[in-house]
């Protein structure tokens, strides 16, 4: 068992860290949150005033952040914890953000000697709170073994996709399909409920024939279909519409930056970004339903 720090308990993190809690680890905690960091102190986990004091001693420290931007906050800069952690800590960054700025983080880290892993999630928020996330690993084959048992005690499928920044790439491409096929069950959805068919019925009737898809399997978008799930919770919880648009702006970044056609996932950005223009930012991604049901 590992002494393990965890800085970032949002609707993914607090779930991952509470499986590292009940695999037996040592886990210490940290969020700006007070609220979050509560849950897991209730749990078991211990706490710090800063996140330096919560990184002291880690063996394995992992983040869950936002975006880009709170990750580099965290490691960079005068402020950063890549001035105070050693060589001991292995360093796991599980937020999804640019390829690119998972290799500048790792790039200080590797001068500094520390070993960084870019590790993105699929799995949504019920594969974190069953412990059933994929990992989509980016760095070096030693860190990626030596992380490996860690991430199994959060997740069921580990993958080493190549050197750093290739986890954050295949998690990019990942959402990217994971935004067009959210908007076509919803748009096929809405089609037959139009003429008359009963959304249950013709949900399972796609899942079983060619149309099936993770979505009907185990995220129907459509309020009362599926229980427990966001959409028969007024689409609370989950995967916010506005991490989605982060999602979809960096594939689109990173098609521009390899002159990669995305016409799909083109039209899916701007599907999400007039869906989160309308104020439905803080629902989850599967909101889009109300959109082809003319509820906007
Ligand atoms: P969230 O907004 O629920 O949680 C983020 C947490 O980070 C919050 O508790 C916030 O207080 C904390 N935080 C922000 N800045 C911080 C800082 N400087 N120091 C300490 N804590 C800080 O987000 P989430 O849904 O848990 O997603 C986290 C990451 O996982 C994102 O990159 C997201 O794209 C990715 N992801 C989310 C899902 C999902 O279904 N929610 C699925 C796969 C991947």
């Amino acid at each position: 068992m590992a002494n393990i720090t965890f800085i970032g308990l949002g609707n993914m993190g607090g779930p991952m860290a509470h499986n590292l809690i009940k695999a037996g680890h040592t886990v210490t905690v940290f969020d700006l949150s007070a609220d979050a960091v509560k849950v897991l102190v209730d749990d078991g986990a211990r706490t710090a005033d800063t996140v330096h004091a919560a990184a002291e001693g880690a063996e394995v420290l992992i983040t869950m952040l936002p975006a880009g931007e709170h990750v580099e906050a965290v490691y960079l800069g005068d402020e950063g914890l890549l001035n105070t952690l050693t060589s001991s800590t292995l360093v796991i960054d599980s937020s999804t953000i640019a390829p690119e700025t998972a290799r500048g983080v790792a790039e200080k880290a590797t001068e500094k000697g520390i070993a960084f892993l870019d590790a993105p999630v699929s799995g949504g928020v019920g594969g974190a709170k069953a412990g059933t996330l994929t990992f989509i690993c980016g760095g070096e084959d030693a860190a990626f073994e030596q992380a490996r048992p860690v991430l199994e005690d959060m997740g069921k499928n580990i993958f080493h996709a190549g050197p750093h920044g290739a986890g954050q790439v295949a998690k990019i491409c990942n959402n990217m399909l994971l935004a067009i096929l959210m908007n076509g069950t919803c748009e096929a959805l809405a089609l037959g409920v139009k003429n008359g068919l009963d959304p249950a019925v013709l949900s399972e009737i796609m899942r079983q024939s060619s149309g099936g898809n993770w979505a009907l399997n185990v995220y129907n978008p459509w309020p009362g279909v599926m229980e427990g799930v966001p959409a028969s919770n007024d689409y609370q919880g989950g995967f916010l519409v506005d991490l989605m648009n982060k999602d979809l702006g960096l594939a689109f970044d990173n098609a521009v930056k390899n002159k990669a056609p995305i016409p799909m996932g083109s039209l899916a950005r701007n599907l999400y970004a007039l869906h989160g223009q309308q104020g439905n930012g803080r629902l989850d991604f599967s909101s889009i339903q109300r959109f082809y049901r003319g509820e906007e």
